[in-house]
């Protein structure tokens, strides 16, 4: 299967999030795409596809202000990785402001994904990856992997959050649509709750987004995945989330796999996009779910009988050292 990688994707590499109440090194390292890369093997470069795809996803002032938010926190004096410290909520989203401080807080949900001067390059790239990722899939591959690092399916039209910056899953959706594909699922099987991509697709009913994840009264990120969001308007019944307790082991994840299976079948997509997370391994350091290396080849394998072209790509996983092997077990499923 194709693999697709930018060296430009390693250089970010943010040194702290803000957890449990302190400064803690960042989990989003750049080892995580060595280590896959090292399992894994040779890895294509992707063609640059531009901004355009990038934009028909994301909201262009915020694109705007990732490219240039770092050098802007340095010109305001500022040293290291550039951060939030306040967030609008339900206040003032209307008025034009410029300070660089109001701008983070405005485009961001939390202070666990700071913005490093590497960061809008391989943002940029993992997104090339994902569309390379789509052209092969397109040009008749059945299944393609895009090393997306950072990873993107936390990020929304115009947020960043949970290490992701460009929501790389749902800029290739959109980009199949646009390609010609009338109907594409998304499955989501990171350890997380995929809260950009839902965003994102919430009212579409050309989209469908099914997530299986950590339920999230008791998990990051809180305010999205719970079982009741299904979509709205003409998108209601498109999304379809399936939350999981602390603990959960193979058998009651495939049992909810399949429920999502089941969904996307009924509805009929030309395209499959899965954002693959490794953090639901048993030894993820930041996650809770208990499924072990050899169980991902019998959870791609359920995905693979689809038969649906597919691009995977490559969402969270912390565990470094046990990474590329969980994701080669994965691909070696399809
Ligand atoms: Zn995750």
């Amino acid at each position: 299967m194709r693999m697709i990688f930018d060296p430009r994707q390693i250089a970010h590499a943010p040194a702290l999030e803000m957890h449990n109440g302190g400064w803690t090194a960042h989990a989003e390292v750049p080892g995580r795409a060595a280590n896959i890369l090292a399992a894994l093997g040779e890895a294509s470069v992707p063609v640059d596809h531009g901004l355009a795809p990038i934009t028909a996803v994301h909201d262009a002032g915020y694109v705007a202000f990732l490219e240039a938010a770092h050098d802007r926190w340095l010109a305001a004096g500022r040293e290291g990785d550039a951060v939030g410290y306040i967030w609008p909520v339900a206040r003032r989203r209307d008025v034009p402001l410029d300070r660089i401080d109001a701008l983070l807080g405005r485009y961001s949900m939390d202070a666990g994904t700071p913005i490093t001067g590497d960061t809008w390059d391989a943002s940029y790239w993992a997104a090339q990856s994902a569309l390379t990722a789509l052209d092969a899939v397109l040009a008749g591959e059945r299944t393609a992997f895009a090393l997306c690092r950072p990873p993107g399916h936390h990020a929304g039209a115009d947020y960043l959050g949970g290490y992701c910056y460009l929501n790389n899953a749902a800029i290739a959706a959109q980009a199949a649509r646009d390609a010609g594909a009338e109907r594409v699922a998304i499955l989501d099987v990171d350890y997380h709750h995929g809260n950009g991509t839902q965003d994102i697709f919430w009212d579409r009913d050309d989209v469908f987004f099914a997530s299986l994840h950590g339920d999230p009264r008791i998990d990051y990120p809180f305010y999205w995945g719970h079982a009741d969001e299904r979509g709205e308007g003409v998108g209601d019944g498109a999304t379809l989330n399936l939350p999981l307790p602390h603990g959960t082991t193979i058998a009651p994840y495939l049992a909810a796999l399949d429920q999502a299976l089941t969904a996307i079948r009924d509805f009929a997509p030309d395209m499959l996009i899965v954002s693959f997370g490794a953090d639901t391994y048993e030894a993820d350091p930041i996650s809770h779910f208990a499924i072990r290396t050899q169980d991902y080849v019998e959870i791609a394998g359920a995905i693979a009988k689809l038969a649906l072209p597919s691009v995977i790509v490559m969402e969270g996983g912390y565990a470094v050292e046990a990474l590329g092997v969980n994701v080669a077990e994965f691909l070696s499923g399809f």
